[in-house]
């Protein structure tokens, strides 16, 4: 019974499969490559990066005017009467929770 050789995708000699590994799918590396430290990974994953970040949107309320309003940039300057210095965090929000507030139907005037 003969034994099945695999060629090893680093120095491409081919082996028994006893001395191969798998080192991601359907690559192979005999064990002289691994015990030298070949690098094993011959594509190394990009991770994969979200363009955009979630922003955590901060609610300010003017102490000035009573002006509220949502930023997700630090800012101590009322838009409304222009003051500064007069805003105080009321909460952050998280960027999903935004919409959710119009489905209230409490308000029938
Ligand atoms: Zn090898
Ligand atoms: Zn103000």
């Amino acid at each position: 019974m003969r034994e099945v050789l695999l060629k090893c995708f680093k120095c491409h000699k081919e082996y028994p499969s006893s001395d191969m590994r798998y080192v991601s799918t359907n690559i192979l590396c005999c064990k002289n490559c691994l015990d030298r430290g070949a690098s094993i990974s011959p594509s190394p994953k990009e991770s994969l990066k979200s363009s955009e970040p979630k922003v955590n949107k901060t609610e300010y309320q003017c102490r000035k005017c009573k002006y509220t309003f949502k930023s997700n940039t630090v800012s101590n300057t009322c838009p409304y009467c222009g003051k500064r210095d007069t805003l105080v965090v009321l909460k952050s929000v998280p960027a999903s929770n935004l919409i959710a507030e119009s489905s209230n139907k409490a308000y029938d005037w």
